[in-house]
């Protein structure tokens, strides 16, 4: 008997994945000077679109009929779907989604016509010196950043391909005198803008700033109690001061979060930690990040959690998701939280790490179909990185530069790069390419290119993986050369 998750992924297909439909897509989505038909059709559907042309009413009739069959393949009411539309950054990313099923056609996972999510490194520079930083910063920007022309450049650029958010982070963000502006440059061209930070510059006035130019959330990095932070931070004071940046950004109203990498330092503290941010900070989200040995984090490769350790604290962190005494959003960016979540059958499904409390609701009680849609690890299919110089990579994680936007369009990177062709080729990952999981997951490519210098190995921070787990050898892994940017062409990827 064919599985429900099949099912809806087959009407689906045979909706919008047919060569009919797929060139309706594509023509709808071409952008012209004026920006695309898609946009005007999308902005039809929610009643907003004045007089439309012969072609923009055509491309309405067709995005409306995509509209309606998708939502109601994956169960999303149309009174819901019209609701969400009405805010800009969503339009985007739905017309982001339709451009890639037209562009790709409709696959699970699925990969958007542009990043959806771009975070960037903004700078090298950074006031402090954590144990596990992915980006080896220091005191000194690097010399190569992209300069405030540049960065506004850029940031046209993703808004032409259609990118929906952008993350700043680093280093420190705020090390950089031109944030605010760069910041409002961005959220004035309707991105979803947020930033990581390791809060200790927030002041009430910073966080104001940060308001007015527009940031939507703010994540301030918490590491555990003040002596692990401290230690882990490398700089007495550094928990004071991130404490205090927390609590200012909430009190000026911006979306607050808190994030813990967590390692075998600070395991034991979340539990206290959780209960601390919910009712001493009052931040709305809790976000454990994975440990990734990469950069100065292979350092202490050896304080990485095992397997079972991990999936222990990913079913506690889902506790307290669905705790209703818990007012915390709880989540993980380990992609098998995914898992976790699916396995109870009647709570939440958290399809990506980079999910949010609404799409969680609208996947409340849904079959595997939307879940396999969004899959898990985004990195080189819904979502990458960029350094300060501009490098575009397929996760902040993946030391692997697939093009650099000063010289190439993102979207041309965004197509043709070939590592970005082989993270999305789930089906031959090494490991996880045999799991059931598979599409709702995929396995961390990050922790897979980390410890086996693999794109395509196994993710062996899962139970299902755990004979990889076994393999490490952890002494072998320390040192710093890893850290190094590669190039594309030198890499050497398994053929699927
Ligand atoms: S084996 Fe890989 S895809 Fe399957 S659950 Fe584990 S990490 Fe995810
Ligand atoms: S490789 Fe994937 S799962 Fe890992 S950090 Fe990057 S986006 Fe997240």
């Amino acid at each position: 008997m064919m599985h429900e998750a099949d099912l809806v992924a087959n009407t689906v297909k045979r909706w919008l994945g047919n060569p009919i439909s797929r060139s309706l897509l594509k023509w709808v989505s071409k952008r012209t000077e004026k920006g695309s038909k898609l946009e005007v059709a999308l902005k039809k559907y929610v009643g907003e679109a004045e007089k439309l042309s012969f072609q923009e009413k055509l491309a309405y009739l067709i995005v409306k009929l995509a509209l309606d069959r998708g939502s109601e393949s994956f169960g999303v009411s149309k009174e819901q779907m019209i609701e969400s539309l009405k805010l800009p950054v969503v339009r985007r990313g739905i017309a982001n989604i339709l451009e890639g099923i037209g562009y790709y056609g409709v696959q699970r996972p699925q990969t958007t016509a542009a990043p959806f999510l771009i975070v960037w490194n903004f700078t090298k520079q950074c006031n402090l010196r954590c144990k596990h930083c992915y980006e080896n910063a220091g005191s000194k920007p690097s010399p190569d950043e992209l300069t405030t022309e540049e960065a506004k450049k850029a940031i046209d650029e993703f808004a032409d391909a259609g990118v929906v958010a952008l993350s700043f982070s680093g280093g420190e963000p705020l090390m950089r005198k031109d944030f605010f502006e760069v910041a409002k440059y961005a959220a004035d061209k309707e991105f979803y803008v947020s930033v990581a930070s390791n809060g200790t510059l927030i002041t009430e006035s910073v966080a104001r700033k940060m308001k007015e130019a527009g940031v939507e959330y703010v994540e301030i990095s918490l590491d555990g109690f003040e002596r692990t932070h401290d230690e882990f931070r490398g700089i007495r004071g550094a928990w004071r001061r991130a404490v205090e940046g927390i609590k200012n950004c909430v009190k000026v109203g911006l979306d607050t979060g808190v994030a813990t990498t967590a390692t075998h330092y600070n395991l034991k503290e979340i539990p206290k930690l959780i209960d601390f941010v919910e009712k001493e900070l009052h931040a709305r989200r809790f976000i454990v990040f994975n440990f990734i040995p990469v950069s100065r984090g292979r350092e202490i490769v050896d304080q990485d959690l095992t397997p079972e350790e991990r999936e222990e604290l990913l079913e506690f962190l889902y506790s307290k998701l669905i705790d209703e005494d818990c007012r915390l959003d709880v989540f993980s960016t380990a992609p098998q939280y995914a898992v976790t979540s699916f396995k109870f059958a009647f709570g939440p499904v958290v399809a990506t790490h980079f999910t949010n409390r609404d799409a969680m609701e609208m996947l409340k009680g849904r079959t595997k179909s939307l879940t396999e849609f969004i899959g898990g690890c985004g990195a080189g299919r819904l979502y990458c990185g960029m350094e300060p110089n501009g490098d575009i990579e397929p996760c902040v994680f993946i030391p692997i530069k697939v093009g650099n936007i000063k010289e190439q369009r993102l979207i041309d990177i965004w197509r043709n790069s070939p590592i970005l062709k082989q993270i999305r080729n789930r089906d031959s990952f090494k490991g996880c390419g045999e799991c059931e999981y598979k599409y709702i997951c995929g396995g961390c490519r990050a922790r897979a290119y980390a410890y086996f210098n693999d794109l395509q190995g196994p993710d062996p921070g899962c139970r299902l993986n755990e004979r990889y787990w076994r393999e490490i050898a952890f002494d072998a892994l320390k040192g710093y050369p890893a850290s190094e940017v590669k190039e594309e062409r030198k890499i050497t990827v398994t053929s699927p």
